[in-house]
C-alpha cells in the first residue's frame, strides 16, 4: 500500500519546485510536441499497463480516502480511464491528421488545412470526488494532443494523490509530465504562472479564482464546474425503473458526484408510488442500515458532513419534510441516504450544489412551471428525464439550458466518449472527452498555402478603374 508521501515542507520549497519543472516543461515542449502519433500512442500504452498494474492500490487508496467500494472504484475510476485510453488508442492518427478545408472561389489557387498542435505547456487542476478520473482523463486528451502537463491534485484525497504522483514518476520524466500535490497554496503559485492552458475541475467559486488568475496571462481555460442538475419525472415515465435509476446516480460515491440528480421534480399522479419506489430500492442497494453496507462510500471529511447536516436543519426549520433518513454519525462522516419533501426553495439545501446523499422532491402539475423554475437558476451541468412522451422531452429540451445529461437515465452520459462532455457559463467553459479532450488542447493552426498565383496578386496598388471593378465583381458574385 502507497503511504502518504510527506508533504512539501513549506511554500518556499513549494515555489522553487514549481518554477525548476514548469522551466523545464517549456524548454523541452518543442520536444514533446514534435512527436508522432505512433509516439504518443505508446506513451498511453505504457501509461495504461502501468495505471493498471496499480488498480488494487488504486482501490486502496480510495477507501482510505472516505471507504470507497473496490467495485465502485472499478466503474466510476478504473473504467473511465482506460475507455478513455482505448478511443485515444484508437484515433489518434485520425485526430492528428491534417484537415483539409474548403477553400472560397475567390481565392483559387491555394488550399487550406488545419494543423492540430499542442497548446504547450498545461495544468490540471482536480478534485477529491473522483480523483483518479478527473486527473488522467484529461491527463490522457493533453498526452495525444502533444503536451507537457503539471498535475495539482486535491488535498482532500491525499491517498488517491499519492498513488496517482507514483505512477506518472514511472511513466513520465518530470520534464514532460509532473504532478504536484498540495492545496491552496500550491494552486495559487502555480496559478502565476502562464502556463499555455488550464484545465480546471472544481467549483464554480474557485472557477472564478482560476479564471482570473488565467487573464492575467491570457491563458486559456477549460472549466468543469458544478451546480445543480435538475431531474424531471413525468406522468408517462416508467416510475420503478426512474426511481431505480435516479437512487443509483443520486447515492453512488454518496451523491458526491457534479452530475448527480440534484433534485427531482415528479407529476404530482406519480409522487407517492415515486417515493416509495426510492424507498424500496434505498433498502435493496444499502440494506435496513446502510452504515453497514460497504457499498455505501462516506462523505470526504467533517467540513462537508457539517455543511451537509446544516442544509437539512435549515430545510426541515423551514418546513421541509424527511421522508428517509436522518440518521447520522460524525465520527464516521456517515450521513444516511436522505429524502427529502417539501423543501423551501429559499433553503440553503435548494440554493446550493446539495454534493451529498440529500434527494429533494417536488411534485408538479404543469410542465412550464417546472421550465419557469429550472430557467430561473443558473445553466446546470446535467439535466435528466424520465419520459415517454416524445412532445414533452422536446418541450423540455427546446426551453432549458444545460452542459449535458440522459433521456431516461443519470450520469451515463459521462461515460460515452464520444460525446462532448461539460457545462455551460456557471456549470463550465469547454469540453472534455475523446476528439473535444484533444481539440481542447489543441492550437487549430489554420493554414493557407498558394499553389499558383491568383487574383490578389493582381489587387496592389496603385488602384484603378480596372482593379475597382475586379473588387466590386468579387464583392457581388464571389
Ligand atoms: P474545489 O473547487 O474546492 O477544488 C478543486 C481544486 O481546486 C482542488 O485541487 C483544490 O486544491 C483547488 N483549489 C481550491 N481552492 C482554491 C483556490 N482558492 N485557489 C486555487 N485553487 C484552489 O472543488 P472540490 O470540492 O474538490 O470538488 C467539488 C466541486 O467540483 C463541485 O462543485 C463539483 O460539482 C465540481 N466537479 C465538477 C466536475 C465536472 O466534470 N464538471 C467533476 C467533479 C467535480
Amino acid at each position: 500500500m502507497t503511504e502518504v508521501m510527506e508533504p512539501i515542507k513549506s511554500i518556499e520549497t513549494d515555489i522553487k519546485s514549481i518554477k525548476r519543472i514548469f522551466d523545464l516543461q517549456i524548454r523541452n515542449q518543442y520536444e514533446v510536441g514534435k512527436s508522432t502519433s505512433g509516439e504518443r500512442r505508446a506513451k498511453i500504452d505504457k501509461f495504461h499497463k502501468t495505471f493498471i498494474k496499480y488498480r488494487i492500490e488504486i482501490k486502496e487508496a480510495l477507501y482510505r480516502d472516505f471507504k470507497k467500494h473496490p467495485a465502485e472504484v472499478d466503474m466510476t475510476e478504473i473504467y473511465p480511464v482506460t475507455s478513455e485510453i482505448k478511443h485515444a488508442k484508437s484515433q489518434i492518427s485520425n485526430w492528428m491528421r491534417d484537415r483539409s478545408i474548403h477553400t472560397p472561389i475567390a481565392l483559387i489557387g491555394s488550399s487550406s488545412y488545419i494543423k492540430y498542435e499542442p497548446k504547450g505547456v498545461v495544468l490540471i487542476i482536480s478534485p477529491w470526488n473522483f480523483p483518479i478520473n478527473l486527473t488522467f482523463c484529461p491527463l490522457i486528451s493533453a498526452i495525444a494532443a502533444g503536451n507537457n502537463v503539471i498535475i495539482k491534485p486535491s488535498e482532500l484525497t491525499p491517498h488517491a494523490s499519492a498513488i496517482m504522483r507514483k505512477i506518472v514518476e514511472e511513466v513520465f520524466e518530470e520534464s514532460e509530465v509532473a504532478v504536484i500535490e498540495g492545496g491552496v497554496e500550491v494552486s495559487t503559485e502555480l496559478l502565476r504562472l502562464p502556463f499555455n492552458h488550464i484545465f480546471f475541475t472544481g467549483s464554480p467559486s474557485v472557477g472564478k479564482i482560476v479564471m482570473e488568475a488565467a487573464a492575467k496571462n491570457l491563458t486559456s481555460v477549460t472549466l468543469e464546474l458544478g451546480g445543480k442538475s435538475p431531474t424531471i419525472v413525468d406522468e408517462t415515465a416508467n416510475i420503478e425503473i426512474a426511481a431505480k435509476r435516479i437512487a443509483q446516480g443520486k447515492f453512488a460515491n454518496n451523491g458526491q458526484i457534479c452530475i448527480a440528480p440534484d433534485y427531482v421534480y415528479v407529476h404530482e399522479s406519480k409522487k407517492e408510488l415515486f417515493l416509495s419506489a426510492l424507498n424500496t430500492f434505498i433498502g435493496q442497494f444499502y440494506g435496513d442500515d446502510p452504515s453497514k453496507e460497504s457499498s455505501y462510500n462516506r462523505i470526504v471529511n467533517k467540513r462537508h458532513l457539517l455543511r451537509l447536516q446544516g442544509y437539512i436543519s435549515d430545510a426541515v426549520s423551514k418546513g421541509a419534510k424527511i421522508i428517509t433518513g436522518v440518521k447520522a454519525d460524525k465520527e464516521e462522516n456517515y450521513i444516511a441516504p436522505t429524502i427529502i419533501t417539501g423543501a423551501d426553495k429559499s433553503s440553503d439545501l435548494m440554493n446550493n450544489e446539495i454534493f451529498g446523499p440529500i434527494l429533494p422532491v417536488f411534485a408538479y402539475n404543469q410542465l412550464d412551471e417546472v421550465v419557469n423554475e429550472i430557467r430561473s437558476g443558473e445553466k446546470p451541468l446535467a439535466m435528466y428525464i424520465f419520459s415517454s412522451n416524445s412532445k414533452n422531452i422536446d418541450y423540455i429540451l427546446n426551453n432549458t439550458r444545460a452542459g449535458g445529461g440522459c433521456i431516461n437515465h443519470c450520469a451515463v452520459h459521462y461515460y460515452n466518449t464520444n460525446l462532448p462532455f461539460g457545462g455551460s457559463n456557471n456549470s463550465g467553459i469547454g469540453k472534455s472527452h475523446g476528439i473535444e479532450g484533444f481539440k481542447t488542447f489543441s492550437n487549430e493552426r489554420g493554414i493557407l498555402k498558394q499553389n499558383i498565383p491568383n487574383a490578389l496578386d493582381l489587387l496592389v496598388p496603385p488602384f484603378n478603374n480596372f482593379k475597382q471593378r475586379l473588387i466590386d465583381f468579387t464583392i457581388k458574385y464571389l
